[in-house]
């Protein structure tokens, strides 16, 4: 493009044409496209191959014919998806060649199996991350910066004001609220999204303080989480022999949030404490929307300072950004001298999804 020698002033933010030939990874109506490699990432349409980043169900969709993903994200595509998908699977930092892409996954520290999947050809190297999270929980590999020059990231909680208490501080909130739950006789229910979440908090949690219920959702994928060699305490249903209303009170019931309000809770008593954990917690107007006792401020999520220590630890010169608050990061970026733009996906976020308020 030639230089702009015209003595009009230059807007802001120039509207800069999002993709330019050679690039990697291009934006098109079926999802985040990589053409020398004629596949997609986290397609949300159906395509002949993609390439999986993890299996929440805004990036793992059903009705490719050929999926790539990481060797421990397989018990739960097969399982959402379809035991029969043709499914293809790699363990962190193996390359495959695919039409002269090397394509290698690694670590995302998001849930179990998430990778980000980086992409070389011709000299350049892109990484597309999917959702991540920097700081490590014991659940899943953590979080690996990968060297490129094009870096593809999220920006699910990309504002200032999203900052996450460590995982002891946050540990030590929920053991609280639980074990004085406990002492007064009333069941602990903690509502956090099936996969992922909910093997959090069970992993994380002080497992002497008493009984462990889960909710029917959550069980399925705990299994895939303990055959992956995830430490999680034993864990009950309420319908398992032993389970009784004196039991109860003194339990912690993990539940998806779209158990909130079911017949299902319903014999924890009208006395059980409830509570969210999301990083939207950290908002006032989202707990009391929520109508639950307690939030607990915890996201699979990078909160603020986490997004841009990994953007800044790729080396990346071009970052894109692909869901959450993407122009106020774009905007940030930029002005820190990154080459950014946005890309338009149709990813959201699992704890949104799953409240019950999304859906009325
Ligand atoms: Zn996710
Ligand atoms: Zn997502």
């Amino acid at each position: 493009m030639p230089t702009d020698t015209s003595s009009e002033p230059a807007p802001p933010l120039p509207a800069r044409a999002a993709s330019r030939p050679g690039d990697l990874v291009v934006a098109r109506p079926e999802g985040l496209y990589c053409p020398p490699g004629d596949f997609y990432i986290d397609p949300w349409r159906p395509v002949d191959r993609a390439v999986i980043t993890h299996g929440h169900s805004d990036h793992a969709r059903w009705g490719h014919n050929h999926y790539l993903a990481h060797e421990q994200g397989e018990g739960i595509l097969r399982a959402r998806l379809g035991a029969d998908i043709t499914l293809q699977t790699l363990p962190y930092g193996q390359a495959i060649e695919h039409h002269g892409v090397r394509i290698s996954l690694h670590p995302a520290g998001h849930v179990l199996g998430s990778a980000q999947v980086r992409l070389e050809h011709g000299g350049q190297v892109w990484v597309a991350s999917g959702d991540y999270k920097t700081e490590p929980d014991g659940t899943c590999t953590p979080f690996e910066p990968v060297r490129c020059d094009c870096f593809i990231t999220e920006s699910t909680f990309g504002l200032p004001i999203y900052r996450w208490p460590t995982q002891p501080e946050l540990f030590a909130q929920i053991d609280d609220w639980w074990r004085r739950n406990a002492q007064e006789g009333r069941a602990s229910v903690l509502l956090g999204y099936a996969f992922g979440k909910a093997q959090r908090m069970l992993h994380g949690v002080d497992a002497s303080i008493g009984p462990i219920v889960v909710h029917g959702a959550v069980e399925p994928l705990n299994a895939v989480y303990r055959a992956a060699g995830v430490a999680l305490p034993p864990t009950l249903r309420v319908t398992d022999p032993g389970v009784d209303a004196t039991m109860l009170r003194r339990a912690l019931v993990v539940a998806p949030p779209s158990a909130q309000g079911t017949p299902w809770m319903r014999r924890f008593g009208a006395n059980a404490s409830d509570a969210f954990a999301s990083g939207w917690m950290l908002l006032r107007g989202t707990r009391r929307r929520r109508g639950v006792d307690r939030g607990f401020v915890m996201s699979d999520h990078a909160d603020w300072p986490g997004l841009h220590k990994a953007i800044a630890a790729t080396g990346a010169e071009r970052v894109m950004v692909t869901h959450g608050s993407v122009a106020i990061m774009v905007r940030w970026l930029r002005e820190n001298g990154l080459d950014a733009q946005a890309f338009a996906t149709e990813y959201g976020d699992e704890d949104l999804a799953d409240a019950p308020e999304a859906a009325a």
